[in-house]
């Protein structure tokens, strides 16, 4: 029996309105148990906590404050203290169903950070994030980019136990010291294109790495609309890296993720 967890895709992304229910029935048909919804900013946490509510006991919630904010389509900018007062209140009132705190991270990549200020911003909303999932003794999903250093280093910092680094761009060696800390790192499809995250593979222990699609982005291939059903393309690829079979890789990656978000044990028996 297949048995897979996506840790982190956003599943409320306006590139799944026309067709939900398909791409539902399909990720089930694929194997996916459960699929964590992450957010990206305040506006869309009704609409995440109405897909958990109309998907229940597959569709499990994530709120938080990525360190990107969008402008409009074409621009973005650093996330600030206010961004993350604007979701105070709703985290505080869906605070019960959340089986993590995320999308939050760091994102240094320059088209998005015009001066220190930013990043220092950035690392504020983070901070004050890490502090909120302690108090709700929930575990972090966590984005970095162009930060990957700079994102455990904070997260060590803070005394944070309990944390997912989706699809991280940084060193192994980098990755390795979270490893030590005890955290978890989730592997999008792209890994078939990118030699990165291959490399990232290589070195990480399986009991550290879950499985994630990232959906509508990080898919096979560029530019296409990512789903969840292709959490096997990860676990297909992982398996070739680590010489294991793909049901070995799929039962331990489940495995850490339930460990990882000890919520999704009472809600799904695999
Ligand atoms: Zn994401």
């Amino acid at each position: 029996m297949l048995r897979f967890i996506d840790c982190h895709c956003h599943i409320s992304a306006g590139d799944f309105d026309k067709d939900i229910d398909g791409v539902i029935e399909n990720s089930k048909k694929a194997g996916l148990l459960a699929l964590l919804a992450v957010a990206e900013h305040a506006a869309e946490f009704d609409k995440i906590i109405a897909l958990s509510q109309r998907f229940p006991g597959f569709i499990f919630p994530c709120l938080g404050v990525h360190p990107v904010q969008a402008v409009s389509p074409e621009q973005s900018r650093a996330a600030s203290v206010q961004d993350l007062d604007a979701a105070l209140p709703i985290i505080e009132k869906y605070k019960d169903q959340l089986v993590a705190i995320g999308e939050v991270g760091l994102d240094f990549t320059p088209r998005f950070i015009s001066n220190e200020c930013d990043k220092e911003s950035q690392r504020q909303v983070l901070i004050r994030q890490a502090h909120i999932a302690k108090e709700l003794d929930l575990p972090l999903n966590v984005h970095s980019r162009s930060a990957g250093r700079p994102t455990i280093h904070l997260l060590k910092e803070q005394g944070v136990d309990k944390a997912l680094l989706h699809a991280f761009d940084g060193k192994p060696s980098v990755a390795m010291e979270g490893v030590k800390a005890g955290y978890f790192f989730s592997i999008p499809p792209s890994i078939i294109r990118s030699e990165q995250k291959q490399k990232l593979v290589k070195q990480l222990p399986l009991e550290n790495i879950c499985l994630e699609t990232d959906s509508p982005a990080l898919g096979p291939e560029k530019q296409v609309r990512n789903e969840p059903k292709n959490i096997s393309i990860s676990a297909e690829y992982i398996s070739k890296i680590k010489g294991v079979s793909v049901e070995k890789v799929m039962e331990v990656t489940t495995q850490n993720a339930l460990r990882l978000f000890p919520k999704l044990q009472l809600a799904i028996r695999p």
